[in-house]
C-alpha cells in the first residue's frame, strides 16, 4: 500500500498510474475538494456559476496530457481554439501573435526585432540545457537579443515573473518557455493554437478520481495529514486529523516547505536536505467576472513597469463564455516574494489597487461591467531553481525507507505545467514500483538464502 499526500493533479495522476501497475494506493487530501491549484470556485452571487480559480490552458503539443485524457475518455471533449497574444507597452496594447505583428512591434528597431527572432530560433535548437543552467538569464539574453530587446522586452517580463529579482534565475527558464511553445502554432504557422476542457482541468481531476476509485484506490478528502511516523529509520505510519494510520510507504506531493513541516524529529537529516532548495514564489491573483470582453487577447503581457500585475489574462478568449454563464473572465496575477507588500495587502485594498491600474489601461471599464470579483492567494506556486543549483534538487527517495518526495520543485528544467506534472507523475510511479518492491525483494532473497 502506498499513501499519497495531496489530491492535486500530481497526486491523482500518480495514484492512477500506480493502480494501473497493480499497486494499492490511498490518497489523502486536506481540502474538501480535489484538484489543488487546478480546482474550481463557485460564484454564489451569480447563481452558482463555476469557473477555474486560476487560469489554466492546455497546449496541443501536451502529448502526455492528451494521452492521459484519451485513456480517460476525455479527448473528445478537448476544444482547440486559435488565440491571440499581445504586449502592453508604454500605455498601449500591441498584437504579437503573428510573425508579421512581431516584426512591426514599435519599441524595437528592425535590427533588434531580428535579434529577438534569432533568440527564439536559436533557443529552439539547443538540446543540451546543462550549460544554460550555469548562466544567469539576463546575461544570456543580453548576448543573444542585444541590449534594447533585453531592456524593453525581457527585463520587464522577468521582473514581473520573479517579483523584481531575477539575478539568480538561470537561462534554462526562458529556454524551457520557448521550447514548450515550439509546437503550438498551426501547420502554416499563422495561428497560435490552445486547448481547453469545457469545465476546466476539474474534468480531468474528476475523471482521474473516478478511475482511481474504480480500480480500488481510496481517496479521502477533508483529511489533513499532520505528521509522518518514523521508527528505526523507516516509515511506520501517518497521523491524519489526530488518528494513527499504519503505513510503510508515504509519498509527499505537497510543496517542499509544507512537506518538511510533516516530518518528525527523527527525520531531521532528511528535513535539512530538503531545506537546501525550498524557495518558492507565491501569487496574488484577482479574478474579474465581466459582462463584456475586455481585450481580444488570451494573454496581454505587460512590459510597462508602472503596472503591478504580470499580465491581463482573459481566459474567455479561449474558453467559450457559454461554459461560464455567458460571462467574461479576466485574471490579473502578480507573483510575490514573501516580503512583497502585495502579499500582505488585504483583499479590499488589493482589489482597489488592481482596479485602479486596470482602469488606467482600459478607461472604458465601468463598474456596471463588473459582475463579480475574487482574490486568490497562494504562498507556494513557482519553485525557484537558482543558477547552478540542480544538484540540490531533492531526490524522490530519502534516507528514510518508505519516505518519498515527489513535487513540482523536482521538475526541472521543464517549467511547472499540466504536461510536465503529468509526465513527472508517470515517471515517479515507475520509480516507486521499484523502490517499494526493493526491500520486499531483498527480504525474500534473504529468506531464500537461509
Ligand atoms: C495562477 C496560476 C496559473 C497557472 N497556469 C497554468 C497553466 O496555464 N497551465 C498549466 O498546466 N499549469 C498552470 N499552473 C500550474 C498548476 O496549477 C500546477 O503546476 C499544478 O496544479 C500543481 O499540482 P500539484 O498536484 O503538484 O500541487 P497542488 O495543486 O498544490 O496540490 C497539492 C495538494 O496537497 C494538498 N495538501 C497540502 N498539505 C496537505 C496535508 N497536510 N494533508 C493532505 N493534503 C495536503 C493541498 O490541499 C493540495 O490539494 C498555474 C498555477 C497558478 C497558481
Amino acid at each position: 500500500m502506498i499513501d499519497i499526500i495531496g489530491g492535486g493533479i500530481l497526486g491523482l495522476t500518480m495514484a492512477y498510474e500506480l493502480l494501473k501497475s497493480g499497486q494499492q494506493v490511498r490518497v489523502w487530501e486536506r481540502s474538501k475538494t480535489l484538484g489543488g491549484l487546478m480546482g474550481r470556485i463557485t460564484l454564489d452571487e451569480l447563481g452558482g456559476v463555476s469557473c477555474d480559480r486560476y487560469y489554466h490552458a492546455i497546449l496541443n503539443s501536451d502529448r502526455t496530457l492528451m494521452g492521459l485524457m484519451e485513456e480517460l475518455g476525455l479527448r473528445k471533449r478537448v476544444q482547440m481554439v486559435s488565440t491571440k497574444m499581445g504586449f502592453y507597452h508604454d500605455g498601449q496594447s500591441y498584437p504579437m501573435s503573428t510573425p508579421l505583428e512581431f516584426l512591426r512591434f514599435p519599441p524595437l528597431s528592425m535590427l533588434d526585432r531580428m535579434r529577438l527572432a534569432y533568440t527564439i530560433l536559436a533557443c529552439r535548437q539547443i538540446k543540451d540545457w546543462r550549460k544554460l543552467e550555469q548562466l544567469p538569464v539576463a546575461e544570456w539574453l543580453n548576448g543573444l537579443s542585444g541590449e534594447q530587446a533585453t531592456r524593453h522586452i525581457w527585463t520587464p517580463l522577468l521582473r514581473a515573473k520573479f517579483d523584481g529579482d531575477f539575478s539568480q534565475v538561470p537561462a534554462t527558464y526562458i529556454w524551457s518557455r520557448l521550447v514548450r511553445t515550439t509546437d503550438t502554432r498551426s501547420k502554416d504557422g499563422s495561428q497560435e493554437l490552445m486547448c481547453y476542457l469545457p469545465n476546466g482541468y476539474q474534468e480531468l481531476i474528476d475523471a482521474l478520481a473516478a478511475a482511481v476509485r474504480a480500480r480500488g484506490g481510496t481517496i479521502t478528502t477533508g483529511a489533513t495529514v499532520e505528521q509522518i511516523r518514523i521508527a528505526g529509520e523507516q516509515v511506520v505510519g501517518l497521523q491524519v486529523d489526530g488518528q494513527e494510520v499504519a503505513s510503510n510507504h508515504v509519498v509527499l506531493t505537497t510543496q517542499t516547505p509544507i512537506a518538511r513541516r510533516l516530518l518528525p524529529p527523527e527525520a531531521a537529516q532528511v528535513n535539512a536536505q530538503w531545506g537546501q532548495l525550498d524557495g518558492y514564489l507565491g501569487i496574488v491573483c484577482m479574478l474579474l467576472v465581466l459582462r463584456h470582453s475586455l481585450t481580444p487577447y488570451y494573454t496581454l503581457n505587460i512590459t510597462d513597469e508602472r503596472i503591478p500585475f504580470t499580465g491581463v489574462i482573459e481566459t474567455t478568449n479561449l474558453i467559450d463564455p457559454c461554459h461560464v454563464g455567458g460571462f467574461h473572465l479576466v485574471y490579473l496575477p502578480k507573483y510575490v516574494a514573501p516580503s512583497s507588500p502585495y502579499a500582505s495587502m488585504d483583499d479590499e485594498e488589493l482589489q482597489r489597487t488592481f482596479l485602479n491600474y486596470l482602469r488606467q489601461m482600459f478607461p472604458n471599464l465601468h463598474d456596471g461591467a463588473i459582475a463579480a470579483m475574487r482574490i486568490g492567494r497562494e504562498r507556494y506556486v513557482e519553485p525557484l531553481h537558482p543558477v547552478g543549483a540542480t544538484d540540490l534538487i531533492p531526490t524522490m527517495r530519502s534516507a528514510i525507507y518508505g519516505l518519498y518526495l515527489a513535487n513540482t520543485s523536482q521538475i526541472y528544467p521543464q517549467l511547472t505545467n499540466g504536461e510536465s506534472v503529468c509526465s513527472f507523475a508517470r515517471q515517479v510511479a515507475v520509480e516507486l514500483r521499484y523502490a517499494t518492491s526493493a526491500k520486499t525483494m531483498l527480504h525474500s532473497n534473504l529468506l531464500m538464502n537461509l
